[in-house]
């Protein structure tokens, strides 16, 4: 069971890397790319942001009951946000802690988002690698625990799809690092694409087995998307594609995934969450001592 915290910790770690990393590359779009063509970090200070903070909840969960705990994680993601508003919260997220403080019950407030329908947004997937990391051995319990994770949140079929891929690219990335399998690129993609059930997300993860090999970024986006419509089958698509190619060389990996724009702070710390699990040591780079550290902040210690 220490073994598995351990994973668990390592993948937050991934997370809270690759949230701080993408987040400080928000600004001017032309500006940005040239920082990524010359591969120069703008920012000296890298702060994590609501990414990070809620999958820290999510590893309390762990800790403590073992599981996903539901009133326990919307406890806890509530005081968190209280902590400090402003880590990059989206809009309907911001509705929902409100409700949360006036006593409303989560499900309730989940399962109301558009008109009953649950937010599809990526805020499930974003924190669902350290949930694959802890449950790699066991695919029934990671779907579950996947599903029970993003429920919390976003009660709607594809964000729950996609928090699943993320669970399930965790596992096999840990399972490839014990020397249980060995994954080319598309084995990647499929193993993953088979656990789950038929939606947008699966569907979008068929396209990206279709573009194997090296494939320009534009292409990539026009058919996988970025993150920049915020859901969770817009954004989970070409993070698993760029695992599936980079997910050994940790550093290779983020600089892929943040080279595609969109939301990147979720799609890097979905990368870095789960490349860390797998990754040759040496591609961790320097720069990961000036990211702000999840273990002795506020919102894990209380
Ligand atoms: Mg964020």
């Amino acid at each position: 069971m220490k073994d598995k915290l351990l994973l668990a910790s390592k993948s937050l770690s991934g997370i809270s890397i690759g949230d701080a990393f993408g987040e400080s590359f928000f600004g001017e779009e032309s500006l940005m790319k040239s920082y990524i063509h010359q591969r120069f970090i703008p920012e000296s200070s890298l702060d994590f942001t609501d990414d990070t903070i809620m999958s820290i909840a999510v590893f309390k969960s762990l800790e403590k009951f073992r599981e996903i705990n539901q009133d326990f994680l919307a406890e806890e993601f509530t005081k968190n946000y209280y902590l400090d508003i402003n880590r990059g919260y989206g809009p309907s997220m911001h509705q929902y802690f409100r409700a949360l403080k006036d006593g409303e019950n989560w499900k309730k407030v989940s399962y109301s988002k558009f008109e009953g329908q649950g937010s599809m947004g990526n805020g499930g997937a974003m924190r669902a690698s350290l949930i694959g990391a802890y449950f790699y051995d066991d695919l029934d319990k990671l779907k579950l625990n996947a599903e029970l994770s993003c429920e919390v949140t976003h009660a709607n079929k594809e964000a729950i799809e996609g928090t699943k891929a993320i669970a399930l690219a965790a596992a096999f990335a840990a399972q490839e690092k014990l020397g249980l399998i060995k994954l080319n690129q598309q084995d990647f993609i499929q193993k993953i694409k088979d656990e789950l059930n038929d939606s947008d997300m699966k569907s979008k993860l068929n396209k990206a087995l279709y573009l194997d090999g090296n494939r320009s970024v534009e292409l990539l986006v026009k058919t996988l998307g970025n993150g920049i419509k915020m859901t969770a089958q817009d954004t989970v698509p070409i993070v698993i594609w760029m695992l599936s190619r980079y997910r050994n060389n940790f550093e290779e990996c983020l600089w892929n995934t943040v080279a595609a724009l969109g939301d990147r702070d979720t799609t890097c710390a979905m990368a870095g969450g789960i490349s860390i699990l797998c990754c040759d040591e040496n591609s961790i780079p320097t720069w990961v001592k000036d990211v702000e550290q999840w273990k002795n902040s506020k919102f894990y210690e209380h």
